[in-house]
């Protein structure tokens, strides 16, 4: 899977839990909302049936009342015509009458036959005044509540008390369909029930219950409503705020798939791959000593080795590699393969040198004093043996901190070359400020020796310029042998090029160096001969003399 992927799936993750995440919270926060409102209403609710039960009792008792201090008692015509009139200005009462001692009815207005059963329990002396009953009779889910008055001889007025009186609260419109309302006389008599058919409201789990007692009688209106029906007042905000989390996790998406899916990340993903894959290897390039033909050192140079064999070059990727930072890792690793691939070639020869190229970011952090300390430290190379080189190309942005990280370097025994010397504008404040070891005149100048005075004048001035402040000296992109003699003419004793090698794999480096070791070997071994044989002859002759 490639990274531009990893970034694709982070992307979708990390916009589903950001949209996700205030849904959560949203929803939490409505559906509590939504319950205490309800809860709220159904409070409302169960104190109207309440308050319409008591209302309803106690106009009834009030009623009864005035008809037995009006001596209003009897079953004859002219109380019953009474009654009549008295139910007719109380709209709770449906119906008046007297019962017997055994609660058996002895007349009731408006007329109707008599069954002889008891509606009544049996008067006792010592019982309340007013009783409150509820009769077999209902209406729409009511039954019809009778309240009785004792008349204290013997007999009771009692009156029907409607139930369509308290039965009609149909409470918010998102319960309607839902809620079950009920109320109790006493402990277990239910006066009336409506509602719940539509709902689980029986499921105590998922149900709100609110509870409300009379203060004047034994009465308890209950409502049970269901959660999901008390939740559907929010539906609607619940709606908005999954639309508009939805709408920001698809912008989220949005923006990660534009991030993950530009072709730029996906030549990104291609070169940190090629880094994992140890794709970028080190070439060298030989420092030649060119007033004695040996071999001074080399130059480390990046190569990308695609996975064809194809070798890239430089200027195909630093750039980049230097605008994105992973110079820093490439440059390390760099370092790490130098110690591997040609360690032991400087174990044997203390003498040479070898030259790493960094770039102005190195010199914004100390980072690299650290990185070059503990690859090199453990390693075959010593620190005396290392270079490193930083181009006058690009200014660096921190002098005083650049100056202190040479100094660092320069405290473990590493020198520091100036790159690239006359291209750039640092010029003498750079080398006078850094406090350089080495500079590099570049190939622009060698090019230029030769057929053009102004060049060889500008190469003898930084000769010159070198020699005073004590600095090495080496010239670059060297490729014509008159070079080389003019180079010797004006002092310089370093030089690379391709005239002496072009940059190479370490096994081809390590060969390069080996035959040049041979040669010179060779030389050596043909000199002391001819001394030999010259010394043999003078000793002949002068023997023969
Ligand atoms: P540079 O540091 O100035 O390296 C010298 C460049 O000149 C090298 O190019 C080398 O191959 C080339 N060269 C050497 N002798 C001759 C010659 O006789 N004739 C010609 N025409 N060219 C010659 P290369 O290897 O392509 O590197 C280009 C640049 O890339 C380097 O210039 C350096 O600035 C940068 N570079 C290379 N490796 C690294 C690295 O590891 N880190 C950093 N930061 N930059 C690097
Ligand atoms: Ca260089
Ligand atoms: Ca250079």
């Amino acid at each position: 899977m490639t990274q531009r992927y990893i970034i694709f799936i982070r992307a979708v993750v990390i916009a589903l839990v950001l949209a996700t995440a205030p849904l959560f919270a949203a929803n939490m926060i409505l559906n509590q909302y939504a319950e205490s409102q309800a809860e709220a209403e159904m409070n409302a609710m169960a104190e109207r049936y309440i308050q319409r039960a008591e209302n309803a009792i106690s106009e009834t008792v009030t009623a009864l009342q005035r008809l037995d201090r009006d001596d209003i008692q009897t079953c004859n015509t002219e109380d019953r015509g009474l009654f009549q009139t008295v139910i007719s200005q109380v709209g709770y009462i449906d119906a008046i009458g007297l019962v017997d001692r055994d609660g058996k009815r002895m007349c009731i207005v408006p007329d109707m036959s008599l069954s002889g059963e008891a509606i009544l329990p049996i008067l006792r002396p010592d019982g309340p005044l007013v009783g409150i009953g509820m009769l077999d009779k209902s209406f729409m889910g009511a039954r019809v509540g009778v309240v009785s008055w004792d008349l204290r001889n013997g007999y009771r007025l009692f009156a029907e008390v409607t139930p369509a009186a308290i039965a009609s609260d149909p409470g918010p419109e998102y319960l309607r369909a839902y809620r079950r309302a009920e109320l109790r006389l006493g402990d277990d008599i239910l006066w009336f029930a409506t509602g719940g058919y539509n709902s689980e409201s029986s499921d105590p789990n998922n149900a709100i219950v609110v509870k409300v007692r009379s203060g004047r009688y034994p009465l308890e209106a209950t409502i049970v409503s269901p959660v999901s029906a008390a939740i559907q007042v929010v539906h609607d905000l619940k709606v908005i705020a999954a639309t508009a989390c939805a709408a920001f996790a698809l912008l989220f998406v949005a923006i990660g798939v534009w991030f993950s899916w530009r072709p730029e990340s996906e030549a990104h993903d291609d070169f940190i791959a090629a880094i994992r894959n140890g794709e970028f290897i080190p070439y060298y390039q030989p420092v030649m000593d060119i007033e004695t033909g040996k071999l001074r050192g080399c130059e480390v140079l990046m190569r990308w080795r695609r996975p064809n064999g194809m070798i890239v070059s430089p200027g195909q990727f630093m750039e980049y590699a230097e605008r994105n930072g992973h110079i820093f890792d490439m440059t390390r690793h760099l370092m790490q393969q130098t110690c591997e691939e040609v360690g032991q070639m400087h174990l044997d020869n203390p003498d040479l040198k070898l030259s790493v190229n960094l770039f102005a970011g190195h010199f914004r952090n100390r980072e690299v004093v650290g990185d070059i300390k503990s690859i090199y430290e453990k390693s075959d190379i010593s620190f005396q043996q290392i270079v490193v080189e930083v181009t006058e190309r690009y200014p660096l942005e921190d002098l005083d901190l650049a100056r202190k990280i040479i100094a660092e370097l320069q405290a473990l025994g590493v020198r520091v070359a100036l790159d690239d010397v006359g291209t750039g504008h640092g010029g003498m404040a750079y080398l006078q400020k850094l406090g350089i070891d080495i500079i590099k005149i570049d190939k622009m100048f060698i090019d230029a020796i030769g057929d053009d005075d102004s060049s060889t004048t500008i190469v003898d001035s930084m000769v010159e310029l070198a020699d005073n402040l004590g600095m090495g000296i080496i010239a670059e992109g060297v490729e014509q042998e008159e070079q080389i003699d003019r180079l010797r003419e004006l002092g310089v004793t370093a030089a690379q090029g391709y005239y002496f090698a072009a940059p190479m794999p370490a096994k081809q480096y390590i060969e390069f160096a080996d035959k040049l070791a041979e040669e010179e070997r060779e030389a050596e071994r043909i000199a002391a001969e001819e001394a030999a044989s010259a010394a043999a002859e003078a000793a002949a002759a002068e023997a023969a003399a």
